[in-house]
């Protein structure tokens, strides 16, 4: 198994950028094996139908700035790390993977400077141990509901940061582009839009580490995230982007140790259905939070998005065929 450890440097930005290039072997090397990666990518995108652009050559403004080492131009110690030709650089943190060290890639986000170290771990035996199934339903308001009844809520600081970076956003657009103010407010917004990140980032990963290792079947909506990112809204587009992570960390988690992820079509009416009796609610809005069944007999009452995440859940098992082979967790509904 490989993973990467990020970590901040502390102390970083003029110790990194007034010495000169650490090293250039490495640092060519780097650019070449990224021009390869790139060029790879983009004939693959034409063989596959899948739209990838033609490499482009970096730019000094808009180019995040990041190079390559190779793991025999860099020694990791207990919070520091040896690059060659640059010196020691003192680490926020411990690197948190014990094992062969591959190879490692520092690079600046808004100010800051990191150092992401590629790890090879043993992998871990997979436990076959039977685990529950999940349906999630995830949602704009609240952020995934889980048919067991579990809710997790979208965090209050990162609406707090969004008023933040909505101001700093138009301070920038008052600025003389180009000018000495200009390039501060842009810093500025920069560094609050990954503040925003990382507090959805731990959000996210709360949540899908949560559900890897309690559940082993994984009901989700795939979701057209494409399509919703071109709405206008700040807020919205925030929320679209947690989508999309949420549903790539859910599937690379649940996997890795044994699970299995069943995507529902995105056009199944999830929030339409009961999950009872199959009753179709079609006209429901976004407004009504409860579902109420009109079915005579069934008269199911209860959460919408709850009844969302049961429907996912049983037309996932449905897809899989297995509706009788796996233990589903699912809330204690009264009819
Ligand atoms: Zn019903």
């Amino acid at each position: 198994m490989i993973r990467n450890d990020h970590v901040r440097f502390l102390g970083e930005g003029a110790m990194v950028t007034s010495r000169p290039l650490p090293d250039s072997k490495s640092v060519v090397e780097g650019a070449f094996m990224d021009v390869a990666s790139a060029f790879k990518n983009f004939f693959e995108g034409l063989k596959t139908g899948k739209k990838r652009g033609y490499p482009k050559f970096k730019t000094k403004r808009k180019t995040k700035p990041a190079f390559y080492l190779a793991s025999d131009r860099f020694e990791v110690g207990d919070h520091w790390v040896d690059i060659s030709k640059l010196g020691r650089v003192n680490m926020a943190e411990k690197l948190r993977f014990s094992g062969k060290i591959l190879s490692a890639r520092v690079s600046k986000t808004a100010s800051w400077w990191f150092i992401s170290i590629t790890v090879e771990l043993p992998d871990k035996p997979v436990e076959s141990q039977p685990l529950p199934a999940v349906g999630i339903d995830v949602g704009l308001n609240r952020l995934a509901t889980l048919s067991t009844g579990r809710q997790f809520e979208n965090q209050k600081p990162l609406r707090t940061l969004l008023k933040h970076l909505l101001q700093a956003n138009k301070r920038l657009a008052r600025r003389v582009k180009g000018s000495k103010n200009w390039y501060k407010a842009k810093e500025k917004l920069a560094r609050l839009h990954y503040r925003v990140a990382c507090a959805r980032e731990d959000l996210l990963h709360k949540l899908t580490t949560e559900i890897a290792t309690t559940y082993g079947f994984v009901g989700v909506e795939s979701l057209h995230v494409k399509g919703l990112m071109q709405n206008r809204k700040l807020a919205l587009s925030f929320a679209d982007a947690a989508l999309g992570r949420l549903l790539m960390l859910l599937t690379s988690k649940v996997t890795a140790v044994g699970g299995t992820v069943v995507k529902v079509d995105r056009f199944f009416p999830s929030s339409q259905l009961c999950h009872q009796c199959g009753w179709r609610w079609k006209e429901i809005t976004l407004a009504d939070r409860i579902f109420v069944c009109q079915h005579p007999q069934c008269r199911w009452q209860g959460d919408r998005d709850l009844n969302a995440a049961l429907n996912i859940l049983n037309e996932a098992l449905r897809l899989v065929g297995q509706m009788d082979q796996v233990v589903s967790a699912v809330a204690a509904t009264t009819p």
